[in-house]
């Protein structure tokens, strides 16, 4: 059996570096499968869809071809041809992603391409919120990271590049609320998920306790 690593976690976690860590690691495939959500979101965007109108964002999606690198060392997203494993990071694709993520046939429609990356993979690290619970519920690992809020904040705004702490808190305490209350695939800790608390670890020793799991 192919061995599949699920990490999923509420935004700023660690999630990224920990997954990519881990795949480095064990030699594994790496799939960020936030940044597909991010990649329909940046392309429903650029055609100009409302993307408070399920039924539009639904259609919509489904026009969109992805491309996914699948190196942990160089993680690469093509939407429509166009690279945008940097605009997905941007403000206006983070404001309006969990829009996107919360339409059913959207998570469907991603769900069935993730499901079809790991099948062809020689082995994978999946990060995102419904790994566990939806994606991959075989996986043999499983683990939910947790962090505290102004832990996750600091991270995520280093991550940008700096700015402002409280606003980049207020913008994942957002997201969380609808990743967690949203009616399809609401972000939770699997069953059998292990819960690792990154508030007071180094990235090293994250990825040490996920390599120690994998290797069990
Ligand atoms: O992980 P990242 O912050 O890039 O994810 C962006 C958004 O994509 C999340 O806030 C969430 O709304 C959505 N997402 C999801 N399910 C996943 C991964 C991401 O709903 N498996």
């Amino acid at each position: 059996d192919t061995l599949v690593v699920a990490v999923d976690g509420p935004s700023g976690s660690g999630k990224s570096s920990t997954a990519r860590g881990v795949a480095e690691r064990l030699g594994l495939d790496y799939l960020d499968t936030g940044a597909m959500y991010r990649a329909v979101t940046w392309a429903l965007l650029e055609a100009g869809v409302h993307v408070d109108d399920a039924d539009a964002v639904a259609a919509a999606a489904k026009q969109v071809v992805l491309e996914i690198g699948s190196d942990p060392s160089d993680p690469t997203i093509r939407a429509n041809g166009a690279d945008v494993s940097g605009p997905i990071r941007g403000p206006h694709v983070t404001a309006a992603v969990s829009a996107v993520a919360a339409v059913p046939a959207v998570r469907e429609q991603l769900v069935a391409e993730q499901r079809a990356i790991i099948a062809g993979s020689r082995g994978i690290v999946v990060e995102g919120r419904d790994i566990a619970s939806v994606v991959a519920p075989d996986a043999a690992v499983k683990v939910y990271l947790v962090a505290d809020a102004e832990a996750r904040a600091s991270r995520r705004t280093a991550e940008l590049g700096g700015g402002d702490v409280s606003a980049t808190r207020a913008d994942l305490e957002r997201r969380d609320s609808i990743d967690s209350s949203r009616t399809a695939s609401p972000l939770r800790r699997a069953d059998g998920a292990q819960i690792v608390d990154t508030t007071e670890l180094s990235l090293e020793d994250v990825i040490d306790q996920i390599v120690r799991l994998a290797k069990e």
